[in-house]
């Protein structure tokens, strides 16, 4: 099968001094595949990268089998390769159905298309449909990063690149933002590649797990192995 995703050989950094090495990761349609690695791994510095956010120095980046060299960061994301920073990037003066509604303008002509992906988003996340007049700045942590990734499936890609989704929220919440994004894999052949610092809860929603350590890939295992081995834990996840 086509890797949905597949990240081939790729180097990149900032200004000339290097931070990934040769980093090779693929995600099959409808797989989630946790990111993990300490800080300064270089994480974020792969999803830039394969967004487009940052040109890398040498290697491919492929979606369904074509090759993204020399495609623009929106012309990716028109393709269907979305990215959600982290950070969030809701804007907090627009109501919820409000960014929403943004997410979809460029992928969707028509408003009752859009409205439709819209509404697919609010049966994804009860909480967003419950608060769709709330202003962004009225938005516990949860919600605002349950919207950030609503806007970005409002147009409807095939992968999504996510970044450290559960960074300040409660266990639960992450639990269950964990859970949707599985729903979400399952449901419609999604394909998501998750950096997170909580090893833990990526790994027990993901099938594969890849281990990042000093901008190199130094593991690529199935996710629950990665979960039950605790020397490997030790040695890279620090836990
Ligand atoms: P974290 O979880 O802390 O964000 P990460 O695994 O995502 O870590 P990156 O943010 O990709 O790691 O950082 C990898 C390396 O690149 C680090 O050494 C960092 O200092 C460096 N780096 C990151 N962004 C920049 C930048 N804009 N300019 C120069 N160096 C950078």
């Amino acid at each position: 099968m086509t890797a949905a995703l597949a990240v081939d050989g790729l180097t990149a950094g900032y200004g000339g001094a290097p931070v990934l090495h040769d980093v090779t990761v693929e995600v099959a349609p409808g797989a989630l595949v946790a990111l993990v690695g300490a800080n300064g791994a270089g994480k974020t510095t792969l999803l830039r990268a394969t967004s487009g956010l940052l040109a890398p120095a040498g290697g491919a980046v492929r979606l369904d089998g074509q090759d993204l060299r020399g495609v623009g960061v929106e012309d990716r994301a028109r393709r269907g390769l979305a990215h959600v920073p982290e950070g969030r990037g809701v804007v907090v003066e627009l109501t919820v159905d409000e960014n929403l509604h943004l997410g979809g303008l460029w992928a969707h002509r028509g408003t009752a298309a859009r409205r439709a992906a819209v509404e697919d988003v609010y049966a994804l996340f009860p909480s967003l449909d419950r608060r769709r007049a709330a202003l962004g700045h009225q938005l516990s942590g949860g919600e605002r990063q349950m919207l950030a990734i609503g806007r970005a499936l409002v147009a409807g890609p095939r992968v999504l690149l996510l970044d450290e989704p559960s960074l300040g929220l409660a266990p639960q919440v992450v639990a269950q933002i964990m859970a949707l994004l599985r729903a979400r894999c399952d449901a419609t052949g999604l394909a998501v590649l998750l950096a997170e610092q909580n090893v833990a809860a990526a790994l027990s929603v993901a099938d594969r797990g890849v281990v990042l350590d000093l901008g190199r890939v130094v593991v690529t295992r199935p996710a629950t192995d990665l979960a039950h081995d605790e020397a490997l834990r030790h040695a890279y996840l620090g836990f």
